[in-house]
């Protein structure tokens, strides 16, 4: 399927590793230059040359850090007008409620709620003028499903979740679309240090935490970044202008609901 993107240009934020940057090669095999953002500019720079060969498309490089405005500015300055912006940035880390202080919630509402809301801000009235968007918040199935010791990701990534609700609505009749995609387990390097933590605390090796992990997944293994990067791609493509606010699960069936 022709997904509609080519020529098109995308500000695809943490993206030199794990699912950010499999949006950015998704979105890039479609045509659509890409502007990717990550601190550290050595990895960054990799990522850049590895879709640049991949692709063809042109790809720039942002080092900066994207939760902060200094951040969001240099990515901005990068790709002024983006038609595609996915939101992401590092997940807060894991513990018990009774240890965060105010500045553990500052930091992990920065990153994975206000950096989200502050970079549709500046880019979604530009695509309302020009009559194309697509913006799409990775986010987490534990928006969906809470995860007891990830109670700054249930907390922050909640309140952006709440947010895109209630202005996607506004924007779908400019052909601009506000969607979220929640990861369940994927192979990245998050979560290898999540299973290297779990090793840690349970005196197992790191491959007997993995394979236990995959034996509860329905799907029985891990999600590769590719696949959440073509998810990423469809919900960007000209196609999917007939859905927005929505909270498309990805984790191979781990969630057991009916809906
Ligand atoms: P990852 O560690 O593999 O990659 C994270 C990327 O974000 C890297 O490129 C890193 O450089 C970049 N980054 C981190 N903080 C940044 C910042 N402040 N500014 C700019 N770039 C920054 O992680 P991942 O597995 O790809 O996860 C992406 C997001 O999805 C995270 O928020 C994570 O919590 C969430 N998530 C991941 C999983 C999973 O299983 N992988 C599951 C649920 C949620």
């Amino acid at each position: 399927m022709d997904l509609g993107l080519a020529g098109k240009k995308a500000l695809v934020c943490a993206a030199s590793k794990g699912l950010g940057k499999a949006c950015a090669l998704s979105l890039a095999k479609e045509g659509v230059d890409v502007t990717i953002v990550a601190r550290t500019a050595a990895t960054l720079e990799q990522t850049a040359a590895e879709i640049r060969v991949a692709t063809g498309v042109s790809v720039t490089a942002v080092a900066t850090d994207i939760t902060t405005d200094e951040g969001r500015a240099a990515a901005l300055a990068a790709c002024p007008q983006p038609d595609i912006l996915v939101n992401n940035a590092g997940g807060p880390p894991p513990g018990d409620f009774r240890d965060w202080d105010r500045d553990d919630w500052i930091k992990a509402i920065d990153a994975n709620m206000l950096t989200g809301i502050f970079l549709i801000k500046s880019t979604v009235d530009g695509m309302i003028d020009r009559k194309f968007g697509r913006i799409v918040n990775i986010t987490s199935s534990a928006v969906k499903a809470p995860i007891d010791i990830l109670g700054l990701s249930n907390g922050a990534r909640a309140g952006l979740t709440g947010f895109v609700a209630g202005i996607a609505r506004k924007t779908i009749r400019h052909n601009v679309t506000i969607n979220n995609i929640l990861p369940g387990p994927f192979e990245t390097d998050r979560l290898r240090a999540t299973l290297e933590a779990g090793a840690k605390a349970s005196g197992k090796t790191v491959e007997e935490v993995a394979a236990q992990r995959r034996d509860q997944n329905p799907a029985a293994r891990f999600g590769q970044p590719s696949e959440f990067g073509d998810l990423c791609a469809f919900v960007c493509s000209a196609q999917a202008g007939y859905m927005t606010g929505q909270n498309f699960l990805i984790d191979g069936g781990a969630y057991p609901g009916t809906f």
